[in-house]
């Protein structure tokens, strides 16, 4: 019998531990790999272990979703998907026809250029709007038709900060859902649930597995309400669902992400404030710094830390940016975020003409090497390029 007066544990020591499963068989302190697509059937035709096919389910990736959940304060739990886009576009695949949707200027890229390609195909109108003003939210809402906000906060690459509280209370007066892309916060930082979004939304191959070496997404809900059982059927039904080899790794990726985004966080914080009084630096955009135009929203919904993304522009343009790029030796010139290895990445050449990203920016995801190492060879690079 479990003592009724016994202190809950927190948020890390119930990751820590995988919130406590105990393997029933071995009493393994891991709980087993599931690989099995197939289930026996009851002598009497049910499934009494609530488990009959792989797609729809998979108890791998439930263990996971237990922590996901957990840690997002989710009431209608936590579903994973096999990328972050599975699990975005799961969203908007839920939509009806003739729905209008608002969404960020500054949001990761591949999903802005889905909304665009892939919304006017089913008829539902996307606006994207400056959502670090509330009041551009306000304007482009359709009373009556928009169904859905997105918002992602910070948004990548400007690192822009969104009230998501804000947003909610806009988007909840015109009977609109409110989802949250949460990437480049982690649940560490913000819980999107908490302070009023229906849906938040990761992609689980950054910060939350860590070790760049799985692409998954992840989805968690507040209520348990057609919108999301919808969700659910979509991801059943389109055979999204996450691996069960990449839940483990991202189970045992989620026992250490407490340490990971602390570490993270605070390594990109040093930087941003040191990289601030460099010569060759013209602006650094990052949420942590008191100047920072979202920093006073984002010191209200951000806990512990403003994250572990950072831009730099470089003074000299394009080709100086590309240049320092080109010079890095221990920062990896690679795409992606979130690894414990630190990235760097001239976003303008991978997002295009319609990128809000100026030619001059630099994207940074700062990892957990020694942060005097990031600093000397980012420098190094700045001065010779
Ligand atoms: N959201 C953000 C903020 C991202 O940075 C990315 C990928 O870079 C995605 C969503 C898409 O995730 P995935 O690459 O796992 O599909």
């Amino acid at each position: 019998m479990s003592d009724p007066n016994a202190p809950t544990p927190s948020k890390r020591s119930l990751a820590a531990q995988a919130l406590g499963h105990v393997d029933p068989v071995t009493r393994g302190v891991v709980a087993p790999l599931h690989v099995a697509t197939t289930f026996l059937r009851d002598p009497d035709n049910g499934y009494s272990s609530g488990f009959s096919y792989a797609r729809p389910d998979n108890a791998t990736v439930r263990e996971a979703e237990g922590v996901l959940a957990m840690l997002e304060e989710a009431g209608a739990g936590a579903l994973l998907f096999g990328s972050g886009m599975a699990a975005a576009t799961a969203v908007f695949t839920a939509l009806e026809l003739g729905d209008h949707v608002v969404a960020p200027r500054v949001m990761y890229w591949g999903l802005k250029r889905w909304l665009a390609t892939e919304m006017p195909r089913r008829q539902i109108a996307v606006d994207f709007v400056d959502m670090d003003d509330p009041a551009s939210l306000e304007r482009a809402i359709r009373p009556g038709a928009t169904k859905l906000v997105w918002i992602e906060t910070p948004g990548n690459p400007l690192w822009t900060i969104t009230d998501i509280a804000e947003a909610a209370r806009i988007a909840h007066a015109a009977g609109a859902r409110l989802a949250v892309d949460s990437t480049a916060a982690s649940p560490i930082h913000t819980r999107p649930l908490t302070l009023g979004a229906d849906i938040v939304m990761h992609s689980a191959t950054k910060i939350l597995n860590g070790h760049s070496d799985v692409v998954a997404g992840v989805l968690a809900g507040a209520a348990a309400d057609p919108f999301w059982a919808r969700i659910v059927t979509i991801r059943s039904g389109g055979g999204a669902i996450l691996g069960p080899f990449e839940a483990y790794l991202l189970m045992r990726s989620l026992r250490t992400l407490h340490l990971r985004v602390a570490a993270q966080s605070a390594g990109a914080a040093e930087l941003a404030r040191r990289f601030q009084a460099h010569p060759r630096i013209s602006h650094v955009l990052y949420p942590g710094l008191p100047d920072d135009p979202g920093h006073a929203v984002a010191a209200r919904q951000m806990e512990g830390g403003f994250g572990f993304m950072l831009s730099i522009r470089v003074e000299g343009g394009a080709a100086a940016a590309i240049a320092t790029a080109a010079r890095v030796r221990l920062w990896k010139r690679a795409t992606s975020l979130g690894g414990v290895e630190s990235l760097i990445e001239h976003r303008a050449s991978v997002e295009g003409p319609d990128s809000p990203c100026p030619p001059d920016l630099l994207r940074l995801s700062v990892g957990i090497e020694a942060v005097d190492d990031l600093f000397a060879d980012l420098d190094a690079a700045l001065r010779s390029a």
